[in-house]
């Protein structure tokens, strides 16, 4: 057994996999107890009257194509939040084991976390430093309850992306301890690739990726974990059959095709643009204090008074993130890129 695999719970380890049905859609099914016939509001491909996929192959096949592994590298999974939670579910211990997060970044690790039972260690960003990861403390509190560490890149909601030769040096010191998970929701918007060709060399190296973000399916949920088989393997067993709904998996296909993707494209290089411009105008803005450098399809911006900001973007009729919580005592927003309609929507609001 791999360490990949010892590292998680031993009910994990120990667990047998729920056998389901036997997915032959050419025969006639009557093991399943699905109706024979459509409901007249069902406009899928396949037929919603029958369950899915169990694992989804096909999808699987497909998206491990699109980002360069081998399928048995991939879980396709109900957006990066569902591998989140999957990873902590298999690998923790209620009252037990730990993750450590690296604040202020995207809130489902430590939620996911909580509602699993385990500890959350938190090794804060240096915003002294542009919101740098600091590698030092969180080796210095990896302890042996820490199974996962989620380092966020381009980390939301401050969009600085973390040093590649950082990450790669820290899973490497982790090996046969806990696994380096990298959330790369925000890559497509990134100057640097996502860590794929590292998984290689380093076994304990873990990625998250998204369809919500830069290919536009937000509502079809679907996200891809990728890492070592051993890891795959141990999270199909805990993942729900027919997670994917067959909507989600026709939805996926449509947008691997290539004229989809070539507008994928099209439409990052659209935020990328957008992105520089606002980021200009809102420099240039006497209430804004700061615009951070982002790599992400949004801006971590701080104002005078961010509350006034809000509420002038709110009667605009345009929503934006209230970061003050979470980045006290900064007077921070996150503002997401929108089309430049949009983006001059937000900007006149705030004149
Ligand atoms: N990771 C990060 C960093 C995010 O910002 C988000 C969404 N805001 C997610 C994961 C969740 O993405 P998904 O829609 O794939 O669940």
């Amino acid at each position: 057994m791999s360490w990949l695999t010892e590292l998680a719970r031993p009910e994990i380890r120990t667990l047998k996999a729920y056998e389901h049905a036997l997915w032959e859609p050419g025969l006639i099914r009557l093991h399943a107890n699905e109706l024979p016939w459509r409901s007249r509001s069902d406009t899928s491909q396949a037929g919603l009257n029958r369950y899915p996929e169990p694992h989804p192959h096909q999808l699987t096949a497909a998206l491990a194509g699109f980002y360069g592994v081998e399928s048995s590298r991939l879980l396709a999974t109900r957006g990066s939040d569902e591998a989140i939670d999957l990873l902590i579910r298999s690998y923790c211990r209620a009252g037990v084991d730990a993750v450590i997060v690296c604040p202020p970044t995207f809130g489902m690790y430590a939620v996911a976390a909580r509602v699993q039972g385990a500890g959350v260690i938190e090794v804060p960003l240096r915003r002294e430093a542009g919101f740098a990861c600091d590698f030092e403390a969180i080796r210095a509190r990896c302890s042996e309850q820490v199974k996962l560490v989620f380092l966020c890149s381009p980390n939301n909601p401050t969009g600085n992306r973390f040093e590649r030769e950082a990450i790669v040096a820290l899973a490497q010191d982790l090996q046969g301890r806990a696994l380096v998970v990298v959330d790369e929701a925000y890559v497509e918007f990134a100057a640097a690739p996502s860590l794929t060709a590292q998984l290689e060399a380093l076994p304990g190296l873990v990625l998250l990726r998204t369809l919500s973000k830069a290919y536009g399916l937000a509502g079809a949920r679907c996200g891809a974990l990728i890492a070592h088989a051993d890891v795959v393997a141990l999270l199909r067993k805990v993942i729900q059959p027919y997670a994917v709904t067959q909507l989600t998996i026709e939805a996926v296909f449509r947008a691997l095709e290539p004229g989809a993707l070539a507008e994928a494209r099209a439409h990052a290089a659209t935020i990328l643009a957008e992105r520089a411009r606002l980021a200009a105008a809102l420099s240039a803005h006497r209430a804004v204090r700061r615009v951070w450098p982002s790599e992400a399809n949004f801006l971590l911006v701080e104002f005078d008074d961010a509350l006034r900001a809000l509420q002038a973007t709110h009667a605009a009729g345009v929503l934006v993130r209230d970061l003050r919580a979470a980045l006290r005592p900064c007077e921070a927003l996150r503002i997401s890129i929108g089309s430049p309609q949009q983006n001059d929507r937000l900007l006149a609001s705030l004149a």
